[in-house]
């Protein structure tokens, strides 16, 4: 393990043409301090935990006396926001400090979000506050124990200085890792300002420092979006699988890593509801729960455009080409899906008619208002018939149930065996919006933090049953729907 100077930086993208990036440093925040560092997340980067205690810690992190290593930058991209266009976006409140490559030669972005204002702010202020960061902390560390690939985080930085939202706030930071922060939006703004040297320069770059596997294929750049597609269908499957609403499935917000980028206005299902919106400023519903697996195909279609250039073959067998790998989404998409929710049931085979099993589970606990994660954690333990005692006609599961049981028979495993799987994939705990919210409550109103520390080891391991924290396991007190969340981040 490493001290802070001792990591091994290798910033490639720093070494890219001007044109994909500018260049800023983090302005620190008045009387910084440390909220929460994540060991876990620490080891990523060979990074010695112990660090944390260093007395410069927080002021080498969050600007105030940086390392030398670091180069930071504002990456400029683009991105369809809710459809629309928008030409130029950009890291408008956050700066890539460096990457950092791991003992096992893999590559971790550094990138410090409420930073201050770069060339991208378009008016904001650059800042990210205290309960935005600790959304975007515990859900990446959640997500992340649920076995779905996303961005990391090191550690969230506090402090005293006033910023504006719906209300007065703090300031806060947070240092996020990941592969890179190269999104679907980064092609994008090359492609539409028809700056396609620029454009093969970003696919190089991105073969070389994380696709190398693929460039000695018959045509690199068609089989990255073959990867792509492929990740991001996997992603999603997981995303609907645990029951989680990203909220802002924007191409900007899309990771071409295939893995949850960008945690806003996310939320978690309480009671399942096929429609959820989790995001009050989604009026249309554009980025509903059950929309998601569509929305990722009008953004991978997004992507695919941008690479036609790069392709080798004529404009129109280009386009040909790709709509191939887009039409292979859905199936990639629907297996993985489906084998994700035999596996919540715990029915080691496929079967005619369990698809419809499901959907009819669904259907049912969405009209007697069963809370999700429960429901199937239920269905995993010593009584899976008490589930029906969740449904608000519990008659009305009996049927299902018993059609259930009867499909159970056909599998091969015995009933402790099938226990034992299910409570491997149905998580005990989720980061519900109301735990979420105590904890950020605790840290802002009081600046107490051990409910971030509790909530995160919970988090960190959701399929273990954590004896005392039954609690943190149950739907929201009063039975409330889950919550919408205001996109000001
Ligand atoms: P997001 O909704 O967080 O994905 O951000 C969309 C765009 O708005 C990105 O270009 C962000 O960098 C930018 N942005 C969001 N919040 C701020 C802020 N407080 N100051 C400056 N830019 C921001
Ligand atoms: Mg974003």
């Amino acid at each position: 393990m490493k001290k802070l100077h001792e990591l091994n930086f290798d910033n490639s993208y720093a070494r890219l043409p001007p044109a994909f990036y500018s260049r800023h440093v983090p302005v620190p925040l008045a009387q910084a301090h440390l909220v929460h560092f994540n060991a876990a997340a620490a080891r990523l980067i060979d990074l010695d935990p112990d660090q944390a205690a260093r007395p410069d810690f927080v002021d080498i992190l969050t600007g105030g006396s940086l390392l030398p290593e670091f180069q930071p930058l504002a990456m400029c991209y683009a991105g369809h926001q809710f459809g629309h266009y928008v030409s130029r976006l950009g890291d408008g409140r956050a700066l890539l400090l460096g990457e950092v490559r791991n003992k096992q030669g893999e590559k971790w972005d550094l990138q410090l979000k409420g930073s201050g204002e770069t060339g991208y702010s378009r008016g904001g202020d650059g800042r990210s506050v205290l309960r935005s960061a600790i959304r975007e902390y515990l859900c990446s560390e959640a997500m992340h124990g649920l076995g779905i690939p996303t961005t990391r985080a090191l550690c969230i930085t506090g402090s005293r200085e006033e910023v504006y939202r719906e209300q007065i706030e703090t300031g806060a930071m947070l240092l996020r890792l990941a592969p890179s922060h190269v999104r679907f939006g980064t092609f994008e703004y090359f492609y539409y300002q028809q700056h396609f040297d620029e454009l093969r320069i970003l696919a190089d770059h991105v073969l070389e420092q994380h696709f190398r596997h693929l460039r000695e294929t018959a045509d690199p750049y068609l089989a990255l979006l073959r990867e792509v597609i492929a990740s991001t269908a996997r992603l999603v499957a997981g995303w609907q699988a645990v029951g989680f609403a990203h909220g802002v499935m924007n191409t900007d917000n899309m990771s071409i890593h295939g893995i949850t980028l960008d945690y806003g206005p996310y939320g978690f299902l309480d009671r399942y509801q096929a429609g959820f919106i989790c995001n009050h400023s989604d009026h249309s519903g554009r980025y509903a729960f059950n929309r998601q697996p569509d929305i990722a195909l009008f953004n991978l279609s997004c992507l695919a455009q941008t690479l036609l250039p790069l392709l080798d073959a004529q404009p129109e067998a280009a386009a040909e080409l790709a709509k191939a790998e887009l039409a292979q989404y859905e199936a990639i998409f629907t297996d993985d899906y489906a084998a994700r929710m035999r596996a919540k049931l715990g029915l080691q085979e496929s079967m005619p008619g369990d698809q419809d099993l499901c959907a009819d589970l669904l259907r049912l606990m969405e009209d007697n208002h069963v809370d999700y994660t429960l429901l199937f954690r239920t269905l995993s333990g010593p009584e899976p018939e008490t589930a029906r005692t969740l449904f608000r006609n519990p008659q009305a599961c009996d049927a299902w149930l018993e059609r259930y049981q009867a499909r159970q028979q056909a599998d091969p495993r015995s009933a402790q065996e099938r226990s034992r799987s299910m409570e491997q994939v149905n998580p005990k705990y989720i980061l519900r919006n109301h735990l979420a919210e105590a904890a950020i409550r605790s840290a802002a109103d009081d600046g107490d933090y051990n409910a971030i520390d509790r909530l995160m080891t919970v988090l960190q391991t959701p399929f273990d049953e954590h004896p005392g924290m039954e609690a943190w396991a149950a739907p929201p007190p009063d039975g409330a729907q889950a919550v919408q969340v205001s996109c000001s981040s």
